[in-house]
């Protein structure tokens, strides 16, 4: 099997502990040397200088290509483009583009007064400024929004066609899911690369309420296992068996590249890269 290029997905800390969480996940995952970590940017935006700090920090003291995450819920254009331009200033030259979702209480996302209306529209201005390499969210499975994968393929194709370079998908249970979407992107004419997000499964009810939330469909094997592996206090085992297939079968299906969502927790994200093949390259000391 061919070791994959990996990449890992944080999100920014909002406490002290938090801080702490966020560290040790970067300790302990950066000797992997992945191709790019990236930093979440809170739901409603409400994360916005947080995300700033837990970027900058790790591009200045880490030797990691860091990918900022940026949406375009509750900002004017103006307000995203100072923060893409601080980016800039601080040599962060990666942006994961997103719509976002509707803040907290509201159904469906609003544009802002002055602010864009859609993902196209943020990459196109991205791209305009020529400063960043910029990744975009993909859907193996409808998103909510979507009336069908078709749908999503098309939205995709011009969010590459407006300046994106490859896209990250959202997580899903079985590797057939996205060669399916991998497959309908081709036909349709996208050369970018799309990286499948993978995500490490540390609670059963917490992934249940992502899917509900994000769409992914729960295979109802997959339940039947966890439900049984709950009752025997077996979940990590069990996490690290089912996504190791699952990106050992991605693999095999001729995926090159990984994105682990780890939820700022390092343990199984490292586990299942080791058993892919990805070992340590570099002591942190080295570095931090
Ligand atoms: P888009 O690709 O713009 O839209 C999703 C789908 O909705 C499209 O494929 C299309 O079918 C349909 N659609 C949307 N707008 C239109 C339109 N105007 N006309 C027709 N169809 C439309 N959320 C955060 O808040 N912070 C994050 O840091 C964050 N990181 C993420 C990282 C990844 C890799 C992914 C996959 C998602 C992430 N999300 C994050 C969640 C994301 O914000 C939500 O899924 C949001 O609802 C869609 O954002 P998007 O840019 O991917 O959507």
């Amino acid at each position: 099997m061919t070791t994959p290029r990996i990449s890992f997905e944080f999100f920014p800390p909002q406490s002290l502990d938090a801080s702490f969480k966020l560290w040790e996940t970067v300790r302990v995952l950066a000797p992997l040397k992945p191709e790019f970590v990236s930093v979440t940017y809170g739901a409603g935006g409400t994360t916005r200088d947080l995300t700033h700090d837990a970027v900058t920090t790790i591009h200045n003291n880490y030797g990691v290509n860091v990918a900022a995450h940026l949406t375009c819920v509750n900002s004017t254009r103006t307000e995203v483009l100072e923060i893409t331009d601080g980016y800039a200033k601080a040599g962060v030259t990666d942006i994961v583009a997103l719509r976002g979702d509707a803040p907290k209480g509201q159904d469906q996302f609003t544009t802002t007064d002055g602010g864009f209306a859609n993902s196209i529209e943020l990459v196109e201005t991205l791209a305009e400024t020529g400063k960043f390499n910029i990744r975009v969210g993909a859907y193996p499975e409808p998103h909510p929004d979507s009336p069908d994968t078709a749908a999503d393929v098309d939205w995709l194709k011009r969010k590459i066609d407006a300046g994106a370079s490859s896209a990250i998908t959202q997580f899903f249970f079985e590797a057939d899911t996205f060669f399916r979407f991998r497959d309908a992107c081709q036909k349709a004419g996208i050369d970018a690369p799309i990286i499948p997000g993978i995500m490490p499964i540390t609670s059963w009810a917490g992934i249940k309420r992502f899917a509900a939330g994000c769409g992914a469909s729960i295979p109802a094997w997959l339940n039947d296992a966890y439900e049984k592996a709950e009752r025997d206090d077996r979940i990590e085992l069990l996490s690290t068996a089912v996504c190791t297939e699952l990106c050992s079968d991605l693999i095999d299906g001729g995926v090159e590249d990984l994105h682990f969502y780890t939820l700022n927790r390092p343990a199984l994200s490292r586990d299942i890269c080791h058993a892919l093949g990805v070992a340590p390259s570099a002591s942190l000391e080295n570095v931090a």
